[in-house]
């Protein structure tokens, strides 16, 4: 908080202060280790039921949704299931509205969509911690095929949760995107962790522990000191692993696990928000830790945000942290 006397009240007219308020909340730049910026408007802050939506519900009916059951033929050939009891419960499929082909030179790639469960009523956190499971390890087998492609640099795995967060089929379902470009999103992460990069990882968790969530054996989730989405969280491997497709099953089994166990603590805090969930990994040649960021989407991206990178950001991780230890 400042505290603003008389003297300073009436000396600077460009402080504004509602009549009869002698204090108003102190709002803050910060940087963080990768060069991201945010700044936190204290002023605006809001408790979490107030960013509290009414759940969307499906408009669209499972006999004409092209992702379920019985609709197989619909979708182009599929690429990859997994079965329990003779029936799919996770498929992969080529995206039928590619952003990228291998037959663009301009734009090399492969764009795949992954359909996490057969049921049309489901999101992420309705699915059980096995089936998560099962999950990131088909996520891990797609994005090893697409690196044995020798033009194939960079793979990206996310996830588009509800309308706010561009989804644009009602069906639950991540999507693969691979290029023979590298992203430049991850060049700052690259650079961070180009020297030393275990220790550099020790130092940033060590960093972000006071905002932590929760822990397991294997990762750590918390709300950055950076946060550029309202109740962003992250969950990042204690170890260093540059590669998804080359981490071990109990590092990976972990990780989904605890990607899981966040959104379930999501929506039952902001009743099933739209959001976005992107996996970050090493392109080929350059090292950066893999790691989840999750990014609830609550605020809308405006001027501020387009124009400088950084955003503004109501509500502090350290109170976001708080909020989601009430639903633990
Ligand atoms: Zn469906």
């Amino acid at each position: 908080m400042i505290r603003l006397t008389t003297s300073a009240r009436s000396y600077d007219k460009r402080v504004y202060v509602f009549p009869g308020h002698y204090t108003i909340p102190e709002n803050e730049f910060r940087k963080d280790v990768f060069g991201r910026c945010v700044i936190y408007t204290a002023n605006r802050s809001k408790r979490p039921k107030q960013f509290v939506t009414p759940k969307t519900k499906k408009k669209i009916l499972p006999r004409d949704c092209i992702f379920c059951p019985g609709n197989e033929d619909k979708t182009p050939p599929e690429i990859y299931r997994v079965e329990e009891n003779h029936k799919w419960i996770i498929r992969v499929i080529p995206n039928k509205y590619y952003g990228v082909h291998p037959l663009y030179p301009k734009a090399y790639g492969w764009h795949e969509v992954i359909i996490e469960t057969p049921d049309h009523y489901k999101t992420f956190s309705d699915i059980s911690k096995h089936h998560a499971v099962q999950l990131f390890k088909v996520f891990r087998k797609r994005i090893k095929e697409n690196m044995k492609d020798k033009k194939i640099k960079s793979v990206l795995i996310f996830k588009n949760e509800g309308i706010t967060a561009g989804a644009s089929l009602e069906h639950t379902h991540w999507q693969l995107v691979s290029s023979n470009k590298k992203f430049p999103e991850s060049k700052k992460y690259i650079k961070y962790f180009r020297k030393e990069p275990e220790n550099k990882l020790e130092k940033l968790l060590s960093f972000e522990k006071e905002r932590m969530v929760f822990e397991t054996k294997n990762t750590i989730v918390f709300c950055p000191y950076v946060s550029k989405f309202n109740f962003e969280v992250w969950a990042v491997p204690k170890k260093f692993h540059p590669r998804l497709d080359e981490m071990n099953d109990t590092v990976l089994n972990d990780l989904a696990m605890s990607v899981h166990k966040t959104i379930i603590l999501l929506d039952k805090m902001l009743n099933y928000p739209s959001y976005n969930i992107v996996i970050l990994t090493s392109p080929k040649g350059s090292s950066l830790q893999t790691h989840v960021q999750i990014y609830p989407r609550i605020a809308k991206w405006a001027g501020f945000e387009f124009g400088t990178g950084c955003a503004f950001n109501s509500v502090l991780p350290e109170v976001a942290v708080k909020e989601y230890k009430k639903v633990l």
